[in-house]
């Protein structure tokens, strides 16, 4: 793994034939266009404002915490971000949540499955790009950090295929519950299923953790901070208590643990390598109507756009007319990076 700098290309830190070509190209000149100099419209900060705004309005139940007087409800259908039904807060639910625990009742989820339909095919998967708070976290993380790094060809390509077995395994255990359950012999193989039988994803996805254990957590913490005040603890109370937090919990806890680190080794890491719900917008994404595409006159192949790929998609090597390369988030940074103005959005 080697860094990519988000302000301009430095030197790589190990050796990877991708990544040494992309270096190299990217240390050739690369004047700006003169038009370019003088205005280009960047589309970071708007986006980042929309990711904000969406995390506040699928956590808006916190809302109605603070100001008692603000009613509001969760929305009847869901949406392809991650928002965890286990979560107090969600106003907004994620489609695969709801995929699963419909399967499980058992029914089938006519209209969550209409709505990811729809937006696959008009926005691919620009919700991940523009909505989803656990792609906004991982985002903020890598901006914190200040660079990109950047992951071998080989184990990219090996480790992208890891999101579509967990949708396949997740789907295959939801699907076949809800089938034994229609058919009406189904108890038995619920009661084996323990915590899975209520989604398998749900049961350990890290926004559920996130969004709805963690506030939990913090707010035994608080209510037992006086009272740690008052009297503090002895280290056999310390370790009496560690003892009783149930293994599921810390296992969960550990999950968290683990994406905030993975992000910050490699940008949108469970978005590229683990997330189901991206693996099934990355099917619709090959088909929808938005997409990229690139100029190749005023394209010099530089490649400042793959160096800034949150995703490390090889963008010099997807067709100009219209790219819908399945990992494309739609984030617009390889836009932002181009110093030609060769690249855009594309609808149609
Ligand atoms: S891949 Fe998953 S976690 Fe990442 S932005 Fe998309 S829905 Fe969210
Ligand atoms: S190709 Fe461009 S729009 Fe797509 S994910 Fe990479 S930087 Fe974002």
């Amino acid at each position: 793994m080697s860094s990519r700098s988000s302000a301009k290309p430095s030197t790589p830190t190990s050796t990877c034939s991708h990544e040494g070509l992309i270096m190299a190209q990217a240390q050739t000149t690369t004047k700006p266009d003169e038009d370019m100099r003088r205005f280009k419209f960047k589309w970071t900060l708007p986006r980042m404002i929309v990711q904000l705004i969406s995390l506040i309005a699928i956590n808006a139940i916190v809302l109605t915490q603070l100001f008692p007087n603000f009613k509001i409800q969760p929305v009847p259908f869901g949406l392809p971000i991650l928002a965890s039904v286990n979560s107090h807060f969600s106003a907004i639910y994620s489609s695969f949540d709801l995929i699963q625990l419909e399967l499980a009742q058992p029914e089938f989820p006519f209209i969550v499955v209409g709505v990811l339909l729809l937006i696959g095919a008009v926005v691919g998967r620009a919700f991940c790009g523009w909505v989803c708070p656990i792609g906004f976290i991982q985002d903020v993380i890598t901006t914190l950090k200040g660079r990109l790094d950047f992951v071998s060809p080989r184990t990219q390509k090996g480790a992208i295929r890891l999101k579509y077995f967990l949708l396949a395994c997740t789907l295959l255990i939801s699907g076949s519950l809800g089938l034994a359950l229609a058919l009406g012999a189904g108890s038995d193989y619920r009661a084996a299923l323990g915590i899975l039988a209520s989604g398998p994803f749900i049961a350990f996805s890290p926004d559920a953790t996130l969004f709805g254990t963690v506030p939990a957590l913090i707010a035994m913490a608080r209510d037992g901070f006086a009272a740690f005040i008052a009297k503090p603890p002895t280290m056999q109370l310390v370790y009496a208590w560690i003892t009783t937090i149930p293994p599921l919990l810390a296992f969960r806890i550990l999950i968290l643990v683990a994406f905030f680190g993975a992000a910050w080794q490699v940008p949108r890491f469970f978005c590229r390598y683990l997330c189901p719900t991206g693996a099934l917008m990355a099917i619709f994404q090959k088909y929808s109507l938005a997409g990229m595409k690139r100029d190749p006159v005023k394209c010099t192949k530089c490649p400042h756009c793959e160096i800034k790929c949150p995703m490390q998609i090889n963008i010099l090597d997807l067709p100009w007319e219209k790219f819908n390369n399945p990992e494309c988030i739609m984030c617009m940074e390889c836009v932002d990076a181009c110093p030609h103005g060769s690249l855009s959005p594309k609808f149609a």
